[in-house]
């Protein structure tokens, strides 16, 4: 058969592989995108956080996404019973973005997308990989097009940008368990009916509801600029396998165990079927090989709770494509130093706050009553996605920083 060549081969057109496409043309490079789905099409993930908003102003993609019009966003609420507390990304110690947007994602990814194309790259949608073989001189894909008919790419690098697909994971057993348990989601987008200024809530932030008895439970609402809402609520699949029904009234029977919340959506049309997903957690053995990378979700996924995933995304697309610029210029690249270890570095930031959320650590550090305004900060440009500041604190040791504030916060009770 025989085997079409390009320069950068990509497999997905999520945020990691869009971004990377856009920054990939604008260093003039050719790039091929294999893309499974028909865009739009429905993605989970729809609260940004601010640092993503200087990823995609780089590539150029950020007006884009200004001029699609969606939720203004510019911090996190936080609840649990009658106790309420709210950081405002304006407020934090790293420079750059404090506000972003709260996204329908079938939207979302075709701006980025319709972009990437824009600017030269080639997308092939309804196009699904189904082999890889990275032994060989080039990286070289096997593709099934949408009239059924295969065919093979070979790129001179290739980069796995196919999410929860996990592609490159799955077909060269790179796949190793996530440190986290088995956790899943049920939601879905809802005609809110939130009256404006109702107590306590706030459109423009993301609204994270911990469950009135199980502090590992917890659910989010994410209002859109439109009257309607992504509702969600995350927790162990042994948890979510104690309710019956379908999804809907499954989701419908969790929400009504707090009053809050189910207060807030009293007036809710629940018009789309709720929708679930289970055991998303998952890590890889490397994130690198020889002619290729993963990106984004291919990589690592840790969990939805602080909203990381697009932005994770998006730096990975941002790290490999500047060590791709390196290499094209003839340096050398040494992918675990400048792409692999930088980028955990801010995975592991997120790791010890996910850790500290569900053993209850980082809600008791949030929930206090007394907070130092220059701790909120620190803890503020995390949640805003700077977790590669190296100046802040919370980033270079953050196990020791949240255990000794978890430890003043005892104290101070
Ligand atoms: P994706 O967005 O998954 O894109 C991958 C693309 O690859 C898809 O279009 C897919 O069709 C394509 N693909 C897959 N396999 C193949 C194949 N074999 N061939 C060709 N194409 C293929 N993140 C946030 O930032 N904010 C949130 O509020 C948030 N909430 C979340 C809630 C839950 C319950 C979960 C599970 C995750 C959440 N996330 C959130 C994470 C977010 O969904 C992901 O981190 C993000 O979508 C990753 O982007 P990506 O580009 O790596 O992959």
């Amino acid at each position: 058969m025989n085997v079409e060549q390009t320069d950068i081969l990509i497999i997905g057109a999520g945020p990691a592989g869009a971004l990377a496409a856009a920054l990939l043309r604008r260093q003039g490079r050719q790039v091929t995108v294999i893309e499974r789905e028909v865009f739009p099409r429905f993605s989970i993930g729809e609260s940004l956080l601010p640092q993503s908003m200087g990823l995609l102003e780089e590539a150029g993609l950020l007006q884009d996404v200004i001029e699609a019009g969606f939720q203004y966003k510019n911090g996190a609420a936080f609840v649990r019973g009658q106790t309420q507390t709210a950081f405002d990304f304006r407020d934090k110690s790293t420079p750059g973005w404090g506000t972003t947007y709260q996204v329908q994602r079938a939207r979302f990814d075709q701006v980025l997308a319709d972009a990437a194309a824009r600017l030269g790259a080639d997308i092939r949608y309804g196009h699904q990989v189904l082999a890889a073989d990275v032994d060989g001189a080039r990286p070289t894909l096997s593709v099934r097009a949408p009239d059924g008919a295969s065919y093979r790419i070979a790129g001179r690098f290739l980069l796995d940008a196919s999410g929860f697909g996990r592609t490159l994971p799955r077909l060269l057993q790179l796949e190793t368990p996530s440190d986290f348990p088995s956790r899943g989601a049920l939601f879905t987008h809802v005609e809110d009916g939130i009256r404006p200024g109702a107590a306590g809530f706030d459109r423009n932030k993301i609204r994270v509801t911990v469950h009135p008895r199980h502090c590992d439970v917890w659910y989010w609402l994410i209002p859109f600029s439109d009257g309607r809402s992504s509702i969600g609520v995350v927790a162990t699949t042994g948890f979510l396998e104690r309710f019956e029904g379908n999804d809907t009234e499954r989701l419908q029977a969790l929400v009504a165990e707090d009053p809050g919340l189910s207060h807030l959506l009293d007036q809710a049309v629940w018009d789309t079927p709720a929708r679930h997903i289970v055991g998303y957690a998952a890590n890889v053995r490397a994130l690198w090989g020889r002619g290729y990378a993963l990106l984004g979700n291919a990589g690592e996924f840790l969990d939805p709770v602080f909203s990381s995933g697009v932005t994770i995304a998006l730096k990975s697309a941002s790290l490999a494509a500047a060590a791709l610029r390196r290499e094209a210029a003839g340096e050398t690249v040494d992918w675990e130093a400048d792409y692999a270890r930088p980028l955990k570095r801010g995975v592991d930031t997120f790791r010890a706050f996910v850790r500290a959320w569900y053993d209850g650590r980082f809600q008791q550090i949030i929930f206090h009553p007394y907070k130092t305004p220059a701790i909120s900060r620190m803890i503020s440009a995390i949640l805003a996605g700077y977790a590669w500041d190296g100046d802040n604190p919370f980033v270079a040791e953050p196990e020791r920083r949240l255990a000794s504030l978890e430890a003043a916060c005892d104290w101070g009770n």
